[in-house]
């Protein structure tokens, strides 16, 4: 009897300390700013999801991401014979649990029509039911009348444009002209557009990387195929709700997926600095100069393009230190292109390698 009681009061005390490991993304901050790792776009059995809001939470808890919006389509609920429809029942659900695992809960939903002019979800919204009407360019206004961050997904996506390339619809330029359009994902679930990058550069849009999950994370990214889920890394004054909000309508985001970063080169030059150093040459001699290069990030580089006398190519593994050597000839600072880094439809970035 005594023994069980000791056993009861054991787990008693698992409960109240609470246990529960998460997984550390090393993802650098950027100078005044925070990184926060984000997926914006999942969806529960409150729409064609498989799973009940609170293991979106569990799972992004565990995966690291310190903000989710949990964004169910309006106008497709293929549940509704066993769930009843509440456009707002799993932000209700999650809302306190997030609270309670220090997760960002973003409200948000999504607005589903065929193409034109597609899917979009709008974030940081308050009463998803007020935004499930009949017209799209309503749903829209609905939207904006909450100061919804209205997002585009997936806009290459196959079943609707068959060519997997995105375009601008006469929709879509009145949403620009309204400046009621502020983010377009990059990445979705595991596919990605470039050309993203040229609208986002002409019409001033958010960078974005979403999963678009439906059933479980962990069996769709997994390892050798993917080391990272999709994230949309939103670089926020704090780590708080309305600081995300903030920094996602200044555009402040690099997109994240399959060990790649894509957005504007503001943002991903200083955080390819801020992930890697380059230390001060250990050994010289007549011919050639010895230095490593630490990346304390989960990103690998890949630099190509060296200049002549200079290695034609550098592989920066992620946690890890590099040994370089180079010409005493090689013009220096070294000059190369990050062949994973996306800044443009058709650009990498180019960085220098200076010794500190
Ligand atoms: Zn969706």
């Amino acid at each position: 009897m005594k023994k069980l009681i000791i056993i009861i009061l054991l787990f008693a005390a698992v409960n109240f300390t609470g246990v529960g490991q998460r997984k550390i993304v090393n993802l650098p901050d950027l100078p005044g700013y925070v990184t926060l790792k984000c997926d914006f776009h999942l969806h529960t059995v409150f729409s064609d999801g498989n799973v009940w809001p609170t293991v979106r939470v569990d799972e992004a808890w565990r995966d690291g991401l310190d903000a989710i919006s949990i964004t169910d389509h309006l106008e497709y609920t293929p549940k509704k014979d066993f769930i009843p429809v509440d456009h707002n029942a799993a932000w209700k659900i999650a809302e306190n649990y997030a609270r309670d695992r220090n997760l960002i809960l973003v409200h948000g939903t999504e607005i589903t029509r065929n193409m034109p002019p597609g899917h979009f979800n709008a974030l940081f919204i308050q009463d998803a039911s007020l935004i499930a009407v009949d017209s799209v360019w309503d749903a829209f206004a609905a939207a904006i009348k909450q100061g919804a961050f209205l997002q585009w997904n997936h806009p290459g996506w196959r079943s609707q444009e068959p060519d997997g390339i995105p375009k601008l619809y006469d929709m879509h330029r009145k949403l620009l002209q309204n400046k009621w359009l502020h983010g377009i994902e990059f990445f979705n679930d595991s596919e990605y557009y470039p050309l993203v990058m040229t609208f986002c550069k002409q019409y001033n849009l958010t960078v974005i990387a979403n999963s678009d999950n439906h059933g479980v994370i962990s069996e769709k990214y997994k390892e050798p195929a993917y080391t990272n889920r999709p994230m949309t890394l939103a670089f926020a004054k704090a780590r708080t709700h309305d600081a995300l909000k903030e920094a996602m309508f200044a555009g402040r985001t690099l997109a994240y997926f399959k060990d790649m970063l894509a957005g504007k080169e503001e943002y991903a030059k200083p955080f390819f600095y801020q992930c890697i150093s380059v230390g001060k040459p250990y050994y010289e001699n007549e011919k050639s100069i010895y230095f490593e290069i630490v990346n304390r990030s989960d990103v690998p580089f890949y630099l190509i393009n060296g200049v002549p006398e200079s290695p034609a190519s550098i592989t920066l593994p992620a946690n890890s230190i590099t040994r370089v050597v180079v010409s005493r000839k090689a013009a220096l600072p070294l000059v190369y292109d990050v062949k994973n880094i996306i800044t443009g439809e058709d650009e990498v970035l180019k960085v220098e390698l200076t010794f500190k």
